[in-house]
């Protein structure tokens, strides 16, 4: 592998010569348009559903605690294996790894990996067999939040290793040999996930890297961008397009390729705003040969693939979410009560002591999302690819309010970084730096706009089953006939179902003491949000998916709904422990009950607000008012301030090219 020694723009085009493989993308060049999009996104997704799934009944308007409750464990074995290496991870993380010396030198340094290695935190998921640890998702969910309260970036290496890395897909999609050959490999080398694309992002469709079937190889060529890991893996997934041909169904496909072959640079090493220690490039590949061997699933598979090892992967970044809450309590609790103004220590004033109030209320949520999910990942009773996703979503989003409002409740020294606080003598506390590295979560494994869409897609999935045919352009009237009699017999089965249930019963849940409330709230919510979802559905149709504000208030009701019974459940479990405790350290007792009940008044007027967005809005005339905007109507607003086409003060000229200078005079006109 050559390392960066080129700017990217002075490179020749080795896509383009790739024997003009470079317009694989359907339609041809880089457009595609938005129903091919739709098409291949729909052919990546999981359609069976083999196991019951918690989430998916709850759009539905049935609330299925019985599948959460009582809150899952661990069996003893799994608990001692997984809190002993717990023990001596957190022993690492606290006195081997300076985490700002990470952020100073935006560098981990290479002793860290290899304590890492040593401890065995790189194969934490891969089967002992294989050289592993064999730790199921709950504790590795744990670790992330060790390591992640330690240093964001580190939390980074190791979940873009093991969640979306190597071993996952070659766990979930390998052959026996395949996983003899890299299984024990990625138990002691950092891998990665090479999917993004200059031109690919949210939109795999237009995937242009290529594998060209060659004899007993495939001919890889493309570029990859963004690739956590990828400057410093010995082995990574790329995904690439092959052509169809005889003997090839074609598609885009998954190969596990070794980064010392010949033809592989790495050409930039790219600066965030946060997360700065990690290793993430811009990969080129130019007639890589990789062996046959190295698909990874079948050809064309290559979505699937990723997408099935994210239905788990996705519980890591709420890892490093619910690492910040806890952290961010600790600093919050300490600093509002220490410091006093007008009289008062500052998290006396209400505006404060709501903030905290949030913090921690949040915090728990957080981790009892977590370990919920993570547990019932282990037990594989139930499909958890909702609640995963309900997990990342909503994760990501609280915790950059958590840190957003720990800067507040620290005020300029919020603002200050870590360093300039210990320089002046101050404990260098990193509250700004805890927002920018929390900051990406909300983009990257399925931005929050993506994955309100991917969920939304499984919540309306019942009635596109039932009803599809009817809105579908494509299908004919006997189609269409034979739909609505479908429909017409599942919808008489179901509405009744949501008038009435549990919710409405003062005594139900009683189990649950002063949370009973709040789980007949969740009940009642579920059946409104599904009566909303149909109403939305039988109102727009086909359109519906254009309602992209509706959808995204819909899904963020249910990631509330998911969060309530996941804290109901987890606060029971803690406040009554039999046996084991769910989670680790000070049993909480019934302090736990107390904050899970403020939890769910705070998430109750978060989940009315979004019931009342759904029909009072202002997204019709947003999208109006966006479309002039993107049509230059309001250039005039743009006047009084430098113009931001030129190098200034946010865009400064000694940083660009000319190349660059120029793209930027094209994108901004
Ligand atoms: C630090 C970092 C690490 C990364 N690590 C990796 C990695 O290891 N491997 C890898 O393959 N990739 C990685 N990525 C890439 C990351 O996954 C992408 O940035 C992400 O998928 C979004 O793609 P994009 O940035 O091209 O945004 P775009 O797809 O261009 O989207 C721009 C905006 O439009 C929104 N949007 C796009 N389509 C729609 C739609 N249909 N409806 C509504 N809104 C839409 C998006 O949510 C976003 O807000 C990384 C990125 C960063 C910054």
């Amino acid at each position: 592998m050559k390392q960066p020694d080129q700017r990217p723009d002075q490179r020749p085009d080795h896509a383009a010569r790739a024997g003009g493989q470079r317009d694989q993308a359907p339609q041809g060049g880089t457009h595609v348009d938005e129903r091919t999009a739709r098409k291949v996104a729909e052919e990546a997704r999981e359609s069976e559903w083999r196991l019951p799934s918690f989430g998916k009944r709850l759009f539905l308007g049935d609330l299925r605690l019985d599948l959460i409750h009582p809150h899952p464990r661990p069996d003893a074995e799994a608990r001692r294996k997984g809190d002993e290496f717990l023990a001596r991870l957190r022993e690492f993380c606290a006195t081997q790894v300076d985490p700002a010396q990470i952020e100073r030198q935006a560098r981990i340094p290479d002793d860290v990996v290899k304590g890492l290695r040593e401890l065995g935190a790189l194969g934490m998921k891969i089967p002992e067999r294989y050289g592993g640890l064999g730790l199921g998702q709950y504790h590795y969910g744990r670790a992330l939040m060790v390591i992640g309260s330690c240093s964001p970036a580190l939390g980074a290496l190791v979940s873009a290793h093991q969640s979306i890395g190597v071993p996952q897909p070659v766990k979930l999609f390998g052959t026996a040999a395949q996983k003899a050959a890299w299984l024990p490999a990625s138990a002691r080398s950092v891998t990665a996930f090479l999917l993004t694309e200059p031109d690919v992002g949210s939109d795999p469709a237009r995937l242009r890297s290529t594998a060209v079937p060659d004899g007993d190889a495939y001919v890889l060529n493309g570029v990859k961008l963004w690739t956590t890991n990828g400057v410093v893996a010995d082995l990574v997934v790329v995904m690439a397009r092959v052509p169809k041909s005889e003997g090839h169904r074609g598609g885009i496909s998954a190969f596990v390729v070794d980064m010392r072959s010949p033809g592989i640079t790495v050409e930039h090493r790219n600066a965030f705003m946060g997360l700065r220690g990690i290793e993430n490039g811009v990969t080129r590949f130019h007639d890589v040969r990789v062996p046959a061997e190295n698909l990874v699933g079948p050809e064309g598979a290559g979505l699937k693939v990723a997408l099935t090892t994210l239905n788990t992967g996705r519980l890591s970044l709420p890892a490093m979410c619910a690492a910040a809450g806890k952290w961010a309590t600790g600093i919050a609790r300490a600093w509002t009560a220490e410091r006093v103004q007008w009289g008062r220590p500052v998290g006396e004033h209400e505006a404060i002591a709501k903030k905290v109030a949030f913090i921690a209320a949040t915090a728990y949520a957080l981790e009892a999302m977590l370990d919920l999910s993570g547990q019932l990942a282990d037990d594989e009773r139930n499909d958890i690819r909702i609640e995963a996703a309900l997990a990342k979503l909503w994760a990501s989003e609280m915790a950059c309010r958590i840190a957003d409002e720990l800067v507040q409740v620290r005020g300029g020294r919020g603002y200050e970084t870590a360093e300039s606080l210990a320089a002046r003598g101050e404990r260098g506390v990193p509250a700004e730096q805890v927002l920018r590295d929390l900051r990406i979560n909300r983009i990257f494994e399925g931005s929050t706009e993506i994955m309100h869409l991917l969920i939304a897609r499984e919540a309306v999935d019942a009635h596109l089953s039932v009803a599809g045919d009817i809105i579908d352009p494509d299908a004919t009237a006997a189609d269409k006939a034979r739909a609505a009699a479908r429909a017409g017999g599942f919808y008489a089965r179901w509405l009744p179902t949501l008038v009435t249930g549990s919710g409405q019963r003062p005594g139900a849940y009683g189990q649950f003491g002063p949370l009973a409330r709040h789980l007949r709230y969740v009940e009642r919510a579920s059946r409104k949000l599904a009566r909303s979802t149909f109403y939305a559905a039988a109102r727009w149709q086909g359109g519906l998916e254009r309602r992209q504000g509706f959808l995204g208030r819909m899904v963020d009701i249910g990631a509330e709904l998911y969060a309530m019974s996941a804290v109901c459940v987890r606060a029971h479990a803690d406040a009554h422990p039999e046996g084991d405790p769910v989670g680790e350290g000070t049993e909480p007792g019934p302090s736990a009950i107390r904050l899970a009940d403020v939890f769910c008044r705070q998430a109750r007027v978060r989940v009315d607000g979004l019931f009342d967005g759904l029909w009072h809005n202002t997204d019709a005339e947003d999208g109006r008012l966006a479309r002039e905007v993107l049509n230059g109507d309001f250039r005039w607003l743009e006047e009084g301030v430098l113009d931001p086409s030129l190098p200034g003060p946010w865009i400064a000229a000694a940083d660009f090219g000319p190349t660059e200078r120029d793209d930027v005079h094209r994108f901004i006109g």
